[in-house]
């Protein structure tokens, strides 16, 4: 079996919908795996927002322009009154959610209710299209199978047995369809996989069917060298671990979900990142072998906060770490760098949800620093091979700008520097020119 997930751009309108049913063979036992339409979720989010700040009108009008969006595709999409008929049903069937909670006191659960009909909309028109086309395809709810626990994990024994149970009734069918994203809780409630959750979604199945391969679909040609936002020239990277991959999703490069690749690494299936726009492109692959060596990619992370800790207690003394990680853990705030000194203590998070609450704790073990609007350049590669690689040939790159925290040694796949986020373009640029300066000759010698 394969699986293949298409995300928010690839079934952004009825233009890629077609598109992406044109790449589909039917030959091939395939679950496919959707997103919202592009956009959408966002809107929903904010429908939420807008509901809990009792903006009736405001609201009102989020609700007809993700209708309104819908009803487009659909109309651009069938040739058959029919269908296209059965299709606008399902979209108002969802949307009667968003139109009473327009005008009411939204509730935990209607707002987790509210967030995925995104993925039940775009699955139920994919389908109907897909019958439209006399595909033989069947649409198992994900809602059927995809459980987590109570620490919001995936419960891969359930997941198995559902799974299994409702794939055996289509004896012979070779498609099948499923939602991203969308789960259900350990309370039996509908919930979600967080933000991005589809490549969540798509791996956790491929796990659980011991896929041959994890197809992952979006508008760029697989994982770029650097960040295509703040740096021109970046060139696709052909083949990643799933380690230096689980670095990048998490550094910032937003294509994909950062807890996607562990089921896939666990059952060891590859993933390849592919372009619907261009799907004869090589894209990303995945795998256990990172077949090149050396540097492969640089990413930034941003909204960053720095905490140092300094204390002549902690000199010669021991438990001082384990103290100041206990503060971290009391608020659930993740650290990322950590450096430490004699005396003193320096740690980033990415959340400041508890930053006050943690400072004030903070003090009680020594004198405290904050610096915010902080970044992290993340350079990944295969150092495996590479111990003397030496530090100075990637710091020079870098010029003049000035540098609070450097973690390296860790991993054998990744070196990052903490810097001012102001610095931010300019480092990555610096970085490009510096590290790929002979890869992107070669790019402008072809
Ligand atoms: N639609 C969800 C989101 O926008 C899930 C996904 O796209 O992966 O976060
Ligand atoms: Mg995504």
């Amino acid at each position: 079996m394969r699986i293949v997930k298409f995300g928010g751009t690839s079934v952004g309108s009825a233009y890629h919908i077609k598109k992406l049913v044109n790449l589909i063979d039917v030959n091939k036992r395939t679950l496919f795996v959707f997103s919202a339409i592009g956009g959408i979720t966002n809107m929903l989010a904010d429908f939420i927002y807008q509901s809990k700040l009792g903006e009736k009108e405001i609201c009102q009008h989020t609700f007809l322009r993700i209708r309104e969006i819908h009803f487009r595709v659909i109309t651009e999409l069938f040739s058959s009154k029919n269908y296209k008929q059965i299709a606008e049903s399902k979209v108002e069937e969802s949307l009667k959610l968003l139109s009473y909670y327009s005008n009411h006191r939204i509730t935990e659960k209607a707002e987790k209710e509210i967030l995925v009909q995104g993925e039940l909309i775009s699955c139920s028109i994919i389908y109907l299209y897909m019958l439209e086309h006399e595909m033989d395809v069947a649409y198992i709810p994900a809602l059927r199978f995809m459980f987590t626990d109570k620490y919001k994990e995936p419960n891969y024994l359930k997941i198995t047995e559902k799974l299994t149970k409702e794939l055996s009734k289509y004896n012979g069918c070779k498609l099948f369809i499923t939602n991203g994203y969308i789960c259900q809780n350990y309370k039996r409630q509908t919930d979600n996989l967080n933000r991005g959750g589809s490549d969540y979604t798509a791996t956790i199945i491929g796990n659980v069917l011991r896929a041959s391969i994890i197809e992952i679909w979006t508008d760029i040609d697989g994982l770029q060298n650097n960040d295509p936002r703040y740096v021109e020239n970046t060139f696709p990277i052909r083949n990643l671990s799933y380690e230096e991959a689980s670095e990048l999703a998490y550094f910032g490069a937003k294509i994909l979900h950062p807890l996607c690749i562990i089921p896939a690494q666990r059952a060891k299936i590859p993933i390849a990142l592919k372009n619907t726009m261009s799907p004869d492109d090589q894209g990303t692959t995945i795998s256990e072998y990172a077949i090149s060596k050396g540097i492969k990619a640089i990413a930034v992370k941003d909204g960053i906060t720095a905490i140092k800790v300094k204390s002549a207690r902690m000199m010669q003394a021991y438990g001082f770490l384990r103290r100041i990680f206990e503060v971290f853990e009391k608020f659930k705030t993740p650290v990322d760098m950590l450096t430490t000194s004699e005396i003193s203590v320096a740690m980033t998070i990415d959340n400041n949800a508890y930053l006050e609450p943690i400072i004030t704790e903070l003090c009680n073990l020594g004198e405290v620093e904050i610096d915010q609007n902080q970044s992290i350049i993340c350079i990944v590669g295969n150092f495996n091979d590479n111990r003397n690689i030496s530090i100075q040939s990637i710091t020079d790159g870098l010029g003049n700008i000035p540098v609070h925290m450097i973690s390296f040694g860790a991993s054998k796949i990744n070196i990052s520097f903490l810097i001012d986020t102001t610095n931010k373009i300019e480092a990555l640029n610096l970085l490009n020119q510096h590290i790929f300066r002979h890869h992107l000759c070669s790019i402008n010698i072809q």
